[in-house]
């Protein structure tokens, strides 16, 4: 194999690959995490996504190796470190942990806290790259309690980056902060996993965060993976109503797929459709309607009274009631362009335009 092969060899390879992953914890009946497969390309970041409980935590420590799985398969940089023969302790599979509280060494500065991991020889020059990677280059003999939230999240961030991770895997890295700097933290921590070439696998339970920092998103629901896509996909194209709830808001009314299929009868009339899909005429779906594709218009199409708004800065969130034709009325959230001049009990036509709907096939 030449040095091409072998270069393209190791870009295939997956940092991370969980094949029918099973894990029960000791006096439960059911098990926390119900047979997951999925596999996390290197260099990428991955957001394990959904409610509490659903099992997030559990997938993470699997691939730390915190737990140990009943049955399945984890490989790591395609080296197999659990199966049912297999056990490969957590300090010896490459990972770099962030935790939710950071964890940081009280009692170490920031350069013995970056680094702690560090082989020897390589050790200072090696805190000099990451102090530089994580913006802290100045900062390196002030203590965790001199330090702002952000700041010791990027300390936590270097630290796990510094002995060169085969995969860093964060907890909720984001909990702790405050909206602002929240925002801020998740453009950061993206850049510096990227700059940095690493692989990232992150839980939340935030779909803001999912939705910004991540390549992939696995959206997780009750010990099962309900979906895995980019951003953009899950959020254009939810293949449940649990997804298109649950990342972001979105409105689920039944309907069937129309002659043309590119529309769907609906009771608010034939709706269009830019999702492809391969659904017969006749077939009965939901749709996934995106408060962003409900735009107001001056007479004609669907008619309805403003129920409740609320000004968001970016947005008017109105409430829209639709009971003429529709038994029961329909509520329909929409979010209109804040310079709409809207009031509650305002009767307005509207209609829905095609890029945020989506064709779901359950029924
Ligand atoms: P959260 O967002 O609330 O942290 P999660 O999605 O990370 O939730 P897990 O912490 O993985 O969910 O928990 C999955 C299920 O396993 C839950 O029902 C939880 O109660 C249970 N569980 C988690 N840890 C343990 C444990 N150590 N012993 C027994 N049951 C556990």
């Amino acid at each position: 194999m030449d040095a091409k092969q072998i270069l393209s060899e190791v870009k295939t390879i997956s940092a991370i690959e969980l094949n029918l992953v099973v894990k029960t914890y000791l006096g439960s009946s059911e098990p926390a995490v119900k047979g997951i497969s999925l596999s996390v390309d290197s260099g990428s970041i991955v957001t394990l996504l959904g409610p509490s409980g659903c099992g997030k935590t559990t997938t993470l420590r699997l691939i730390a190796g915190f737990e140990r799985a009943d049955s399945g398969e984890i490989k790591l940089a395609g080296k197999v470190v659990s199966d049912m023969s297999t056990w490969v302790p957590p300090e010896r599979r490459g990972i770099g942990m962030v935790f939710q509280d950071y964890a940081l060494f009280p009692h170490l500065n920031v350069r013995d806290n970056i680094g702690f991991g560090c082989k020897s020889h390589q050790r200072a020059e090696r805190i000099r790259e990451i102090l530089a990677l994580v913006d802290l280059t100045g900062l390196e003999n002030r203590y965790p309690h001199e330090l702002s939230g952000g700041q010791q999240q990027r300390v936590a961030l270097g630290r796990a980056l510094a002995p060169h991770p085969v995969v860093v895997l964060l907890d909720e890295p984001f909990s702790n902060l405050d909206a602002d700097l929240r925002a801020q933290m998740r453009l950061e921590v993206k850049q510096i996993i990227t700059a940095a070439g690493a692989t990232a696998v992150l839980v939340t339970h935030d779909q803001r965060d999912a939705l910004s920092i991540s390549d992939q998103i696995v959206v997780m629901r009750d010990g099962r993976v309900e979906q895995i896509g980019s951003p953009r996909d899950v959020y254009q194209h939810p293949e449940s109503r649990f997804v298109a709830m649950f990342v972001g808001d979105s409105n689920i009314i039944p309907g069937i797929i129309g002659p043309d299929t590119k529309s769907i009868e609906t009771t608010l009339g034939l709706v269009p459709c830019n999702h492809t899909h391969d659904l017969p005429p006749g077939q009965p779906v939901y749709l996934s309607i995106r408060p962003e594709s409900i735009e107001l218009t001056s007479e004609g199409s669907v008619e309805g009274v403003v129920e409740s708004l609320s000004y968001t800065g970016q947005s008017v969130d109105v409430k829209i009631r639709v009971d003429q034709g529709v038994n029961p009325a329909l509520i329909l959230l929409a979010h209109l362009h804040p310079e709409e001049k809207v009031q509650r009990g305002d009767k307005l036509h509207f209609r829905i335009m095609p890029d945020f709907v989506a064709v779901i096939r359950e029924h």
